[in-house]
C-alpha cells in the first residue's frame, strides 16, 4: 500500500492508473477506523482493480462548539487496517493542503440539506459536499462507497453526483452494527461505559417503531412520539430530533404509506449519535 498526501500526487497516480485501464473504488473517511469502514474498503476491493481509501477529518464540516479537535484520530493504526484490507493507496493529506491559503471555493446541495442533520448541524452538509466534490476531482473514481448509516449524507452526495455530472457511481451499503444493535461509530469510543449501555436504546426503538408499522401503525406523529417516549426512558439520553421523512427527498411525513426513512440523533453526554432505518410497510 502506498501512502501520499500531496493532493497533486495522488491526482497524478490515479490519472496513470486510468491511463493504464485500471478502475478505481474510492472510499472517503475521517479515519479511526472500525468494522463499517472496512465493510466498505472490502466491497471496493472487490469491485475495482485499484481501491484508494482517503482519511481526512475534515474541519469544514464542523460548527462552532463541535467535536473537530476532540474527534478519534488513529491514523497509524488506520493505515495498517488498509493495508490488511487490501487498499492499495492511502490518502492522507494535512488540512492545509486541502485548503490552501485563499480557498474560497464551496459546493451546496440545498434542499436535501435543510432538515434532520442539516437543521441541527448548520454548515456541516456544505462542508461534507466541498470535501467530497475536491476528492471526486482529485481521484476520479469509477464507484465511490458510502455507509447508509449516514443517509442523508448518503443522498446529498448520490444529488451531488448528478448535478455536477460527476462520472462515477455512489455505491451505499448497510450499517455495521455491534452486537446489541448500535451502529459503529467513531465516536463510539468517547461513550462512558454508562452511555454506551444506554445508547443500545436507539436501536431498540427503531426495531420497535418498524414493528408497530408492520402490525398496522400509519400515523408518522404515533411513532414518532414513541421512539422519543422510548428514547427519553434514558436517562442519559437527549434526544436532537426523531423524523419520519420520504426516502428520497427527506420531507417529512403525517403518514407510513411507503418506504419510509425513520431517522434520529440523540446525544449521550458531549458524544451525538445518529441511527436511521427504511421502515415499509406489511
Ligand atoms: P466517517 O469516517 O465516519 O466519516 O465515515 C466514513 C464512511 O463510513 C461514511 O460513508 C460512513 O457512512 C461510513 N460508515 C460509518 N459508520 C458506518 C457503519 N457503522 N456501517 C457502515 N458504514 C459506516
Amino acid at each position: 500500500m502506498q501512502v501520499i498526501d500531496e493532493p497533486s500526487a495522488i491526482q497524478r497516480r490515479c490519472e496513470s492508473l486510468r491511463r493504464e485501464g485500471k478502475t478505481i473504488g474510492l472510499v472517503p473517511t475521517m479515519g479511526a477506523f472500525h468494522e463499517g469502514h472496512l465493510s466498505l474498503m472490502r466491497r471496493a476491493r472487490a469491485d475495482n482493480d485499484i481501491v484508494v481509501v482517503s482519511i481526512f477529518v475534515n474541519p469544514i464540516q464542523f460548527g462552532l462548539g463541535e467535536d473537530f479537535d476532540s474527534y478519534p484520530r488513529d491514523v497509524h493504526g488506520d493505515l495498517a487496517q488498509s493495508e490488511r484490507a487490501g487498499v492499495d493507496l492511502a490518502f492522507a493529506p494535512p488540512i492545509e493542503a486541502i485548503y490552501p491559503k485563499g480557498f474560497q471555493t464551496y459546493v451546496d446541495v440545498t434542499e436535501l440539506t435543510e432538515g434532520l442533520c442539516g437543521a441541527s448541524r448548520p454548515g456541516h452538509f456544505r462542508g461534507v459536499t466541498t470535501v467530497v466534490a475536491k476528492l471526486f476531482n482529485l481521484i476520479r473514481p469509477n464507484q465511490a462507497y458510502f455507509g447508509q448509516k449516514d443517509y442523508q449524507q448518503s443522498m446529498v452526495v448520490r444529488r451531488l453526483t448528478a448535478d455536477l455530472n460527476f462520472d462515477l457511481d455512489i455505491v451505499v451499503l448497510p450499517t455495521v452494527r455491534e452486537a446489541d444493535g448500535l451502529a459503529m461509530s467513531s465516536r463510539n469510543v468517547r461513550l462512558t461505559p454508562p452511555q454506551r449501555r444506554a445508547a443500545s436504546v436507539l436501536y431498540a426503538s427503531l426495531s420497535r417503531a418498524e414493528e408497530r408499522v408492520k402490525i398496522g401503525e400509519r400515523s408518522a406523529k404515533t411513532i414518532v412520539d414513541a421512539v422519543r417516549a422510548m428514547i427519553e426512558g434514558e436517562p442519559l439520553a437527549r434526544i436532537d430530533y426523531v423524523a419520519l421523512c420520504h426516502p428520497e427527498t427527506l420531507q417529512p411525513l403525517d403518514r407510513i404509506d411507503g418506504p419510509t426513512l425513520l431517522a434520529l440523533a440523540v446525544r449521550f453526554g458531549e458524544t451525538r449519535l445518529i441511527d436511521n432505518r427504511i421502515i415499509t410497510p406489511a
